[in-house]
């Protein structure tokens, strides 16, 4: 039996990164950028106001007081996406708006509210204060300069950076390939939601589950058919599967008992299994092999165990094979505020809620089969075999999110 880390290690070895694609900048969105972006823009593209004002001459204003306004006469205007042709003269102001360039010869900006017409004189404005050089200004380049890195390889496009790159004018970015992974479900007793469930019968829920993480982690699911505990039939259904997908992840079949089809499936379609069971809880029965350089894996079919290993070992690999940064899943510290129990000789993956003061709790039921616990549980908290953690210990939470 494998650790964890073990196991993570060879299916990391075994991936094969995917090729980079074009993707307009809409469609990036939780995609992997396959190469850095540098800016081909400084921004801002030029000096311009941050504020509805006047735009002056700092030296003008060095007398400026509320006793003893200085007055300015109104040389024109440059409206946001326009531009004061003229240069400002010493005595001069130019009305300016938020974004507006710079005039020729302004230094800074005095916002509107501090300036007041002379009275029947809409032409002469009075300023009260002086300003210093630059106030209220945004410099060319001050954001971004030019050929800056926007982003790096195998960071992930989120809202900000997405919203950074088209202010920058990008219009395609290069991703790598999304993963297609295929969500196999074995089991007689599974039935489709549509269909009834006579006695004995369940509704398959892991492919649904399933493809939220694998959609998290950047992958594209695509869920075959219900598959019987029958050696045919599950060496087809893995056929099939592996002829569309880069990756291929089962539930259920793959434990002891004389139904249980996968792996035999697996090795007679020409898979190399490389482990089976991995020395964690839930999720024991877990194999991992490959076929002309795609990936397998195995999970178990109780829905816990397969939500808990497919976090643990299929997301990292789906992370990996875009070639991202950060594969391992988010991380919080906070401290337990009860104490949390493995009697067993296996770690413990338990699920935990994370109030809004950050503290760790159980969520309760912890067995594989406790759906309605897990739905709680914010994440997960690797407890060491025959271990028990004291309230108040700080413990890292890994979160589902
Ligand atoms: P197995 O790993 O095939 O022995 O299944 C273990 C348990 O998980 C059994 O109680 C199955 O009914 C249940 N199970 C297996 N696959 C699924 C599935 N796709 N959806 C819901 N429950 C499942
Ligand atoms: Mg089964």
């Amino acid at each position: 039996m494998c650790s964890l880390e073990q196991a993570l290690e060879k299916i990391l070895a075994a991936v094969v990164p995917l090729p980079a694609e074009a993707v307009s900048l809409s469609d990036a969105f939780g995609r992997i950028a396959a190469t850095p972006v540098l800016s081909p823009v400084d921004l801002p593209p030029g000096d311009n106001s941050s504020v509805d004002g006047y735009a002056v001459l700092a030296a003008d204003l060095a007398s400026a007081t509320a006793a003893s306004p200085v007055t300015l006469s109104l040389a024109g205007y440059s409206p946001a996406g326009g531009k004061f042709l003229g240069t400002l003269q010493p005595g001069e102001c130019v009305r300016v708006f938020t974004g507006s360039l710079l005039p020729r010869g302004a230094d800074s900006i005095v916002m509107q509210e501090d300036v007041k017409p002379q009275p029947g004189q809409p032409r002469n404005l009075l300023f009260y204060e002086s300003v210093k050089p630059r106030e209220n200004t945004r410099f060319l380049g001050e954001d971004v300069r030019r050929n800056d890195h926007l982003i790096e390889a195998g960071e992930k496009f989120t809202a900000g950076r997405l919203g950074l790159l088209a202010a920058a004018g990008m219009g395609q970015v290069f991703c790598s390939r999304q993963p297609l992974v295929a969500l196999v479900a074995t089991g007689n007793e599974l039935r489709e939601a549509s269909q009834p469930v006579e006695p004995g019968a369940i509704y398959e829920s892991n492919r649904l589950a399933l493809s939220v993480l694998a959609r998290q982690a950047g992958a594209i699911a695509k869920t075959p058919p219900l598959v019987t505990d029958d050696l045919a039939a599950t060496k087809f259904a893995l056929e099939q599967a592996f002829a569309n997908c880069d990756a291929v992840v089962t539930t259920g079949g793959v434990s002891v008992g004389e139904m249980d089809w996968v792996r035999t499936a697996f090795t007679e379609i020409g898979g190399q299994l490389d482990f089976w069971e991995v020395a964690l809880k839930p999720g024991k029965p877990f194999a991992f092999g490959r076929r002309e350089g795609k990936l397998f894996f195995g999970l178990p079919g109780n829905p816990v165990s397969a939500l808990v290993t497919f976090f643990l070992m299929v997301r990292p690999a789906l992370l990996h094979m875009q070639r991202a940064r950060d594969i391992l899943p988010p991380r919080q510290t906070a401290p337990l505020i009860e104490p949390l129990e493995n009697r067993g000789g296996r770690r413990h993956f338990m699920r935990v809620t994370l109030d809004l003061a950050g503290n760790v709790r159980s969520v309760g039921g912890q067995a594989s089969h406790i759906l309605s616990a897990t739905a709680r549980s914010h994440g997960l908290v690797d407890v060491p075999p025959n271990t028990t953690l004291s309230a108040g210990t700080v413990v890292e939470v890994l979160r589902w999110d």
